[in-house]
C-alpha cells in the first residue's frame, strides 16, 4: 500500500466511508500470522457479520485500507461491487495500480474496474492480476499502459498489444524472473517457519 498524498477532498470522502458487508481483503490478502495464502477465504470471516475475531486480529488486519476506502476511488467502487481490490502500489521506477480479482476473469466481466483502470493507465501501470496459484512464479498476469498499450505476461514471455492487435513478443529479463522466484521462495520460508512456531505454541 502507498501513501497517499494529501488531498482534502479524498480524506472527506474516506471519513464518511466503511467496509460495511464487504470483506473481500480478507480472502485476497496474506495473512502471515495466521499462515493464510493470499486468495484463499480466512477461516474467520463470517460472512456480512465480519471478522471471528475482530478484537484480536492481526496487524496486517487493522491496517489495510483499499484505495476505496482510502476515498480514492467513487462511492459505488467498494471491491464487493466491482470485483478486485485495488491498490496504490509502490515499485522502483514509482507507482502502480493493483487490481486484484476476487475471482478469475472478475476484470473482464466489470465494467466498473475497467472504468477504474481507463482513468489510471495515462497515469502510471495498471496491473491485473487474479489470486490462483499465487506460489507460481511463471503464473500470468496483465499490464494496462498509456496509448492502448497491455503486456500479456505468462513465465518468461511477454506478449504486447496495441489497441488489442498483437504488436510484439519477447521475453521476460532473466532478473525480473529471478526476483519473483526469490520472493516467493522467501514468503514460503516465512510461513513455513510462522506455522513451526505456532505448533510449538
Ligand atoms: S476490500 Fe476494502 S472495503 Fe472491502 S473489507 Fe477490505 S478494506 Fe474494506
Ligand atoms: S483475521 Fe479477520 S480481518 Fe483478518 S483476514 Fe481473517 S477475517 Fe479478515
Amino acid at each position: 500500500m502507498a501513501r497517499l498524498e494529501a488531498d482534502p477532498e479524498r480524506e472527506r470522502r474516506a471519513a464518511d466511508r466503511a467496509c460495511g458487508t464487504c470483506s473481500h481483503c480478507c480472502t485476497v490478502l496474506r495473512v502471515d500470522e495466521l499462515g493464510k495464502a493470499a486468495g484463499r477465504d480466512c477461516v474467520h470471516q463470517r460472512g456480512e457479520r465480519g471478522c471471528g475475531i475482530h478484537a484480536t486480529r492481526p496487524t496486517i488486519c487493522r491496517a489495510y485500507r483499499c484505495l476505496w476506502l482510502q476515498g480514492g476511488l467513487e462511492e459505488d467502487e467498494r471491491p464487493d461491487r466491482t470485483g478486485g481490490v485495488v491498490d496504490l502500489e509502490t515499485t522502483g521506477v514509482g507507482l502502480r495500480l493493483a487490481i486484484r480479482e476476487v475471482r478469475p476473469g472478475a476484470f473482464d466481466a466489470s465494467p466498473a474496474l475497467q472504468a477504474i483502470a481507463a482513468r489510471y493507465r495515462t497515469q502510471m501501470p495498471v496491473r491485473i492480476t487474479d489470486t490462483v496459484d499465487v506460489d507460481d512464479p511463471d503464473r500470468p498476469f496483465r499490464v494496462l499502459l498509456a496509448d492502448d498499450v497491455e503486456q500479456r505476461v505468462a513465465g518468461d514471455r511477454i506478449e504486447i498489444f496495441r489497441e488489442g492487435v498483437l504488436i510484439e513478443r519477447k521475453r521476460l529479463p532473466w532478473a525480473d524472473r529471478l526476483a519473483r522466484r526469490v520472493s516467493i521462495a522467501w514468503r514460503s520460508h516465512r510461513l513455513r517457519r510462522l506455522a513451526k512456531g505456532r505448533a510449538q505454541d
